[in-house]
């Protein structure tokens, strides 16, 4: 059996699964409350944006203090981005609910190679930070907010494991096994075919596209992962950010080091 093959395989095992306990794999929470995991970049601010407009969906958004470099800038991102559409959308989205809970830990971080975060990013980090995601749900739930969703910004184009539709998948039957709540869901709005009209799926390029069409501020968004304010236009992020840009012949108005 191909990789190919066997990843499919295992999908819809997983699908199986959900089907079996809950009726679906994944919905579409039109109108209903989601919290939006946010970290500043293109994709998950426009996807905010586009699911309000998109499916009507009240977002809680939320952001994990997680230690990275470029931390503070993406908070201030996230936080201009918030109060933006919340001043155009007041009864779509809340404020921003900050956690700080480190991934990975300072004392095992320290510890981990170059090679493998530079290959396959920091173990594990982005269900951690669903899974937290969860936990601020739950908490929701627990004041009386009915809510079960929690959407975040994954792209296909995306290289480092952790947030491929499989891994969301996986996440969200561990999620619901892990909580005895057969409601819970993790997806990417992006996985989803029909948020954009004849878009099975949405890549980095048409997120930029909708964005500039829908006068969305693309230069509060922090793309770098570096620590500097100005962003460097070197990192793996930004040159895909810059050549994304270019490709659509348009200015990127943040600014550069460079
Ligand atoms: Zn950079």
């Amino acid at each position: 059996m191909s990789q190919k093959q066997e990843k499919s395989k295992l999908k819809n095992i997983i699908k199986e699964c959900l089907c079996m306990k809950r009726g679906f794999v994944t919905k579409i929470p039109r109108h209903k409350n989601v919290i939006f995991t946010m970290t500043g970049g293109i994709d998950s601010s426009v996807g905010a944006e586009m699911v309000i407009k998109k499916w009507g969906c009240v977002i809680y958004p939320f952001y994990l203090k997680r230690g990275a470099t470029a931390e503070k800038w993406e908070m201030e991102a996230v936080t201009k981005i918030v109060k933006y559409l919340k001043n155009k959308y007041p009864k779509n989205i809340k404020d921003v609910f900050m956690a700080e809970s480190p991934v990975p830990p300072q004392e095992i971080k320290k510890n981990l190679s170059i090679k493998r975060i530079v290959s396959k990013g920091h173990p594990l980090r982005n269900p951690i930070i669903y899974n937290i995601a969860v936990q601020y749900g739950t908490a929701l739930n627990d004041k009386g907010i009915t809510l079960s969703t929690v959407l975040l910004g994954s792209v296909y184009s995306d290289y480092f494991p952790g947030s491929r539709p499989i891994d969301l998948l996986i996440d969200t039957l561990h999620v619901c096994v892990n909580l005895e709540e057969w409601g819970w869901q993790i997806m990417s709005p992006f996985f989803q075919s029909g948020l954009l009209a004849k878009k099975k799926f949405i890549k980095k390029i048409d997120l930029i596209r909708w964005g500039i069409r829908n006068n969305f501020p693309l230069y509060l968004t922090r793309t770098c992962t570096r620590k500097d304010e100005l962003s460097c236009g070197q990192c793996e992020e930004c040159k895909e950010r810059l050549e994304t840009f270019k490709t659509l012949g348009v200015n990127d108005l943040i600014r550069y080091k460079l």
